[in-house]
């Protein structure tokens, strides 16, 4: 397929290398030109602007940071809504409110251009190896259209509804990871303080009840204190924030997701929003002085 990939960043990079190798034919745009560079010297062409690498472009795939950049992208000038084609379809994989995925999806069909909201999960080692879990929400037509794209992403592509849907599913999985994280910090925290190496209590219980995906890709890093992102904490914050905003919408309190967007706020104002999502450990370590690694 002809496609437009617009979003070079973390995830978007790889995604679009994944493409290339599946065979498809790929322009590029991301408003820091070097981040293209390496995309292109994989054999995709760099566009001029989102609306240059739109035009011709059966499918324009977007992967931004939130909804504002997704709104700019799209609807703004230069944006992909000034090139594409009628008929064309636009699918975000960005993770953005359900509010603005749906007013984006309004403003493409009054352009005549068919959009998905389709973020993913699985961070960049599954970009890397194209195995992300995809949840998209559209029109199951379009969905079916652009399912060989989604498969030389994903390993799961799911329509969950209607244009929205796809981020309502991404917030409840964000809202899962973050509560994870958390409680993964409270947890080692408590062993390491009590004197325990916390890579044994890690390997004592992941086969449990408690084992989980989140526990067995993060332990390991808080254990070996490396955050370097991964999922940045400014981007989990985000997530949170457009969680409590919907849920606000329909009148669900959410406790715990509060508290964790909170723990994530205070994180950023002291200089660790770019760090990876697991130093979410290092709020409850800092409370109790203790840091989750083996005790000399
Ligand atoms: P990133 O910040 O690494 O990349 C975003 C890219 O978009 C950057 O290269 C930036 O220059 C570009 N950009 C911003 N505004 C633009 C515009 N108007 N036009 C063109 N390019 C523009 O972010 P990321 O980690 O790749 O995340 C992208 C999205 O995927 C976010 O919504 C994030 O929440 C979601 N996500 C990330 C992960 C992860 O592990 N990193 C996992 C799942 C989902």
């Amino acid at each position: 397929m002809k496609v437009a990939f617009v979003g070079l960043g973390i995830m978007g990079k790889p995604m679009a290398k994944n493409l290339l190798k599946a065979g498809h034919e790929l322009k590029v745009f991301d408003i820091v030109a070097a981040n293209m560079a390496e995309i292109t010297a994989a054999g995709a062409t760099a566009g001029a602007s989102a609306s240059d690498a739109a035009s011709g472009a059966e499918v324009t795939i977007t992967m931004l940071p939130d909804g504002p950049d997704v709104e700019a992208a799209v609807l703004g000038p230069g944006g992909v809504l000034e090139g594409a084609m009628p008929g064309s379809i636009v699918v975000d994989m960005s993770s953005i409110s359900p509010l603005a995925a749906q007013k984006v999806g309004r403003a493409c069909a009054a352009k005549g251009v068919h959009f998905l909201d389709a973020p993913v999960s699985g961070g960049e080692p599954k970009a890397i190896d194209g195995s992300l879990a995809i949840m998209a929400g559209g029109s199951k037509d379009v969905f079916d259209q652009v399912s060989p794209l989604f498969q030389a992403m994903g390993s799961s592509y799911v329509l969950t509804g209607p244009v929205g849907a796809g981020n309502v599913t991404k917030l409840a999985n964000q809202i899962m990871v973050a509560l994870n994280i958390a409680a993964m910090g409270e947890a080692l925290v408590l062993a390491t303080k009590a004197g325990l190496d916390p890579e044994v209590v890690f390997n004592a219980v992941k086969g449990g009840l408690a084992g989980s995906t989140v526990l067995n890709a993060k332990a390991p890093l808080a254990i070996a204190r490396n955050f370097q992102p991964g999922f940045r904490i400014r981007l989990h914050q985000k997530d949170l924030r457009n969680a409590l905003l919907a849920a606000e919408s329909l009148k669900v309190p959410l406790p715990l997701t509060s508290t964790v967007q909170q723990i994530l706020m205070a994180l950023m104002n002291s200089g660790r929003g770019d760090l990876d999502h697991s130093a979410i450990v290092t709020f409850i370590e800092d409370m109790a002085q203790t840091q989750i690694q083996k005790q000399a």
